[in-house]
């Protein structure tokens, strides 16, 4: 079969690898993410005849536009595996009305209620096709660095898929209880979670090192094994990711909706993958006007898009919204190839100033290029609790802290920017996942008690359905509570791996 997708790294552009190579890898040598060459485009022809299929279908025309070295019966067995049966009625993306032309995307109704179920489903297939296509018999070894939400959904992809293992380390004082409570006790013979002194940051730079410490690779690759990432470093977590904001415009078109100047897209942000799925979505002719983008105190990005300085010198803030309690957002790096005209020198250059100076400015006019599509905004912990009691009382809709950063940033860009076009905002984790502090705005007098004592007294004031999995982490008996500090995660690696 031909192979017309190329993907080359973000800091090395003499780099050209398939998309196997790319998910198999899940990070360039160089340390580059690895980036398309040039993006599928989709017309209006094929928006017409997306636009009747169900996701199953819309994800694997798609999906096929940028894993062209797949075959049909291959993306078949992948796509078919991910998104039927683990998703509530098998709507992986369901679109919600609310007033004044807003539109929720919830994508949580997955195993793990956020939004990595969308890619962290998938990725286990692809990544297995990926690596037996490039005929290696290695054992991959996934490394997961969470916020909260990807650990879980990497847990759940991987668990007791053959030919990997999957390690997850997350920030011990960092995440929800709930969130804490899902990766302790998960199940699987090839799984170990690990708790971290330090903050996510810490967590994904420590991953980072292991991945590029050739002593490592070499003794894991005598041992029969090889590294890969499920972080959204890996190209086969975010191309899953584009495929909802193109099920997102058709299921626009099949309710009549008009769209004829557009939409706007608001994401709740932190490490910068769910939103840049969008950027590339609109560049693939997904007629979507303004990405919004929505950060909590940790408004690292905020400050970038409205001056052009990254700077992640600052305070970091843990909020009620752990899941973008982030100051490194490693994404942004394949927004600013894409804005950089793909000079990959310049990107080199600029990740090099982070990693040296923890800062880099972006030149005028490529700030120019991203304000003309981006808008910034963030919101405190106070403010994200004062959107979910409004969109509650006003809207009876009912969100989780992250989701109301997004309808909060969203507020402040109709207010600033008098635009009221069609909006798609983007719903991200379930708000049991974050009981205790949706419980807080809505009802401050019974947030007390255990975990799933406000699971209930949540249920019982909004009548929203508790999801299954969130119902069955009562009764799972904790498996892992093993801490350790940042320099150790190498050795806990290692020691998990029987590598002597
Ligand atoms: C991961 C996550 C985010 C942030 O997404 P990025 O792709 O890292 O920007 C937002 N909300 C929730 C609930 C998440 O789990």
């Amino acid at each position: 079969m031909a192979v017309l997708m190329i993907y080359t790294s973000s800091r090395n552009s003499s780099v050209g690898v398939s998309a196997a190579e790319a998910i198999s890898q899940g990070i360039s040598e160089d340390s580059g993410l690895f980036v398309p060459v040039s993006l599928p485009i989709l017309t209006g022809n094929d928006f017409g005849k997306l636009k009747d299929l169900n996701y199953i279908d819309r994800a694997k025309y798609v999906l096929g536009k940028f894993l062209d070295d797949f075959t049909d019966e291959e993306l078949d067995r992948c796509v078919t595996g991910a998104y039927s049966g683990n998703f509530d009625d098998d709507q992986p993306a369901p679109l919600k009305k609310l007033k004044n032309n807003k539109y929720m995307l919830e994508l949580w109704h997955g195993p793990t209620c956020a939004f990595k179920d969308l890619a962290l489903q998938l990725l286990p297939f692809l990544l297995t096709a990926s690596v037996k296509k490039e005929g290696g018999n290695k054992k991959t070894v996934i490394l997961v660095a969470t916020s909260g939400d990807t650990g879980k959904a990497a847990l759940e992809g991987f668990c007791d898929v053959e030919g990997t293992e999957i390690i997850v380390f997350y920030p011990q004082k960092g995440v929800s209880p709930m969130q804490k409570l899902q990766m302790s006790t998960q199940q699987g013979e090839n799984v170990f979670v690990c708790a971290i002194e330090g903050n996510f940051d810490d967590a994904q730079t420590g991953v980072k090192q292991i991945f590029t410490n050739t002593e490592i690779a070499q003794r894991l690759n005598d041992a029969g094994l090889q590294f890969s990432s499920a972080n959204s470093i890996n190209w086969g977590r975010l191309v899953p990711q584009i495929v909802y904001y193109v099920s997102a415009y058709c299921d626009l078109l099949k309710n009549g909706e008009e769209t004829k100047d557009g939409f706007n897209v608001v994401v709740p942000t932190g490490n910068f993958g769910n939103i840049l799925a969008a950027f590339y979505a609109k560049n693939m002719g997904v007629p979507i006007n303004r990405l919004i983008c929505a950060s909590n105190a940790n408004n690292v990005l905020t400050e970038f898009i409205n001056s052009g300085c990254y700077n992640k010198n600052r305070r970091f803030y843990t909020s009620i919204s752990p899941s973008m309690d982030i100051l490194i957002s490693s994404n942004l790096e394949r927004l600013l190839f894409e804005m950089y005209e793909k000079d990959s020198a310049k990107v080199k250059d600029l990740m090099e100033q982070l990693s040296q100076h923890g800062k880099y400015t972006v030149d005028n006019s490529v700030l120019e290029k991203i304000q003309s599509v981006f808008f910034a905004g963030c919101c405190d912990d106070e403010q994200t609790l004062k959107t979910i009691k409004k969109y509650f009382d006003d809207d009876n809709y009912l969100c989780d802290t992250h989701t109301a950063v997004a309808l909060n940033v969203y507020e402040q860009f109709v207010a600033k920017t008098g635009d009221t076009r069609p909006t798609v905002i983007v719903s991200t984790a379930s708000p049991y996942k974050f009981s205790q502090s949706v419980l807080k705005a809505l009802l401050p007098e019974k947030n007390c008690g255990d975990e799933f004592e406000m699971v209930e007294a949540l249920n019982e004031y909004t009548k929203v359905a508790v999801p299954n999995s969130i119902k069955k982490l009562r009764d799972a008996k904790v498996k892992f509570d093993v801490v350790c500090e940042r320099q150790e995660m190498p050795q806990k690696v290692l020691d998990y791996l029987n590598i002597k």
